[in-house]
């Protein structure tokens, strides 16, 4: 992790033209202001975004309380993956926009995220995954995404080092890609504090309560602040922010293991994925193999640490794989907080006992991916412009009775890589 200091240093920026204006210092210091419009508490990914897309729009009001630093919860632990390849005609159609914010950011915010699009590969050992495979293309193919499926050669033919025995289909879409997750945070955190919201890193909301004549009252070691709005974007934690309201978010967090290894030649174009195994590996622009595995049935916890377990099966899995890495050295291993929803999907939208307490939430894996285009849809909405579907779909009510469950809702089932 980048402790703030070094974030002041950093010389990622893009090289782009003299418009883009950046803050010298990136966080507030000294005690919270007395009042704000929005208060968003969590600095990662999520909150960071609402925060940038708010100040875009000229809502300024804005202040971010972060417990730690920045990039502290899973928004700097993730493998950088951003993928079209979904189950749902909505997530696949946020997703395409958030590609596009993706491939604009270097130039719309004056930092250079490392984007590539070399494409996901998603692997399948039997015929039940190559229909699953074949049934999301189908959808993927109307929404307008290019996805393919592919024989075992034709994937071998992408990753000629994948051993392809007992592979039996892919899908590959070749917009999908990677990026470099720390310049993302530190995008919309500098592009937020440029236009005047406050980030407080280091300061955590002990206690939230609705204030008489309307808003919340936040409790932070820099002092009191009263909000009229609140958005909950604690990923992992969200739950423990919301029950400081009494309101009840059925998320739990799930430590998911991941590891980088020594620098190799580029030789890894494409994010791989296995469906049967979870295994998923890309290659970083330093040449690094990033990865992960599923290691199933584990209980809910937020201890980070890492696992001799999870070494043991990754590397198990990636040597059967790509053989070719049979001797290759892992450097480094660290773990992070999947805020695993019970449907997989999100949780938006304001919470149905506190009008101006809203949730940003359940994003499980992909709350990286998302963070662009639900920051820019949230952004919208709440400087008063048109509230997108998802506020209504990805509500919380949706896990209470289960009405919208019933009423046509889809359940995303591609939470994989
Ligand atoms: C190993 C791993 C791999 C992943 N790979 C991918 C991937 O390839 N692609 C992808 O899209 N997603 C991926 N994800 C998921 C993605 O990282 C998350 O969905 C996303 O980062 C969530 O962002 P967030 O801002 O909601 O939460 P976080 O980044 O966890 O931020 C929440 C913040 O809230 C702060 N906080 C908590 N409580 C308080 C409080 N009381 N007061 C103040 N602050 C508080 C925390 O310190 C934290 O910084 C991966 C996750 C992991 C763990």
């Amino acid at each position: 992790m980048i402790p703030a200091a070094d974030l002041e240093d950093d010389d990622s920026r893009a090289d782009v033209s003299g418009e883009i204006r950046l803050p010298a210092t990136l966080e507030s210091t000294g005690p919270v202001p007395a009042r704000c419009e929005i208060a968003i508490v969590g600095g990662g990914v999520m909150g960071l975004s609402i925060a940038y897309y708010l100040a875009q729009r000229g809502l300024t009001d804005v202040v971010v309380l972060e417990r730690g630093y920045l990039a502290e919860g899973a928004s700097g632990r993730n493998g950088g993956g951003v993928r079209q390849q979904w189950s749902t005609e909505i997530n696949i159609r946020l997703m395409q926009e958030s590609v596009e914010l993706c491939r604009r950011f270097a130039v719309d915010l004056g930092v250079n995220v490392w984007f590539r699009q070399g494409g996901y590969l998603f692997l399948a050992r039997n015929a039940k995954e190559v229909a699953r495979l074949e049934k999301n293309i189908g959808l993927q193919n109307r929404c307008g995404v290019a996805t393919r499926m592919l024989d075992p050669k034709a994937a071998q033919a992408i990753v000629p080092e994948i051993d392809i025995t007992g592979v039996v289909g892919a899908s590959y879409n070749p917009t999908d890609g990677i990026l470099f997750p720390w310049p993302f945070l530190w995008g919309y955190a500098r592009q937020a504090a440029a236009h005047g919201v406050k980030i407080f890193t280091q300061t955590a909301v002990n206690t939230i309560a609705p204030a008489s004549g309307g808003g919340y009252t936040l409790h932070t070691p820099r002092g009191a602040l009263h909000a009229r709005r609140v958005v909950n974007a604690t990923g992992a934690w969200s739950p423990k922010l919301a029950a400081m309201l009494g309101v009840e978010i059925p998320t739990y967090p799930i430590r998911h293991e991941i590891c980088s290894s020594e620098p190799l030649k580029p030789f890894l174009k494409p994010m791989v994925s296995e469906l049967s195994s979870g295994l998923y590996c890309s290659q970083s622009m330093r040449g690094e193999v990033v990865g992960g595995v599923t290691i199933p049935g584990h209980a809910s916890t937020y201890a980070m640490g890492s696992t001799l377990e999870f070494l043991a099966t990754y590397a198990r899995r990636l040597v059967r794989l790509m053989p070719i890495l049979g001797d290759i050295k892992i450097l480094r291993q660290w773990a992070g907080p999947y805020d695993q929803s019970p449907d997989g999907n999100p949780i938006l939208g304001a919470t149905p006992e506190h009008p101006d307490f809203f949730l940003a939430c359940g994003f499980v894996g992909h709350g990286f991916m998302m963070a662009p285009i639900v920051g820019k849809l949230y952004g919208e909405w709440l400087t008063g412009g048109a509230k997108h579907e998802i506020f209504e779909r990805y509500t919380l009510t949706r896990f209470r009775d289960g009405a919208s469950l019933d009423a046509g809702y889809e359940k995303e089932d591609f939470n994989i890589g």
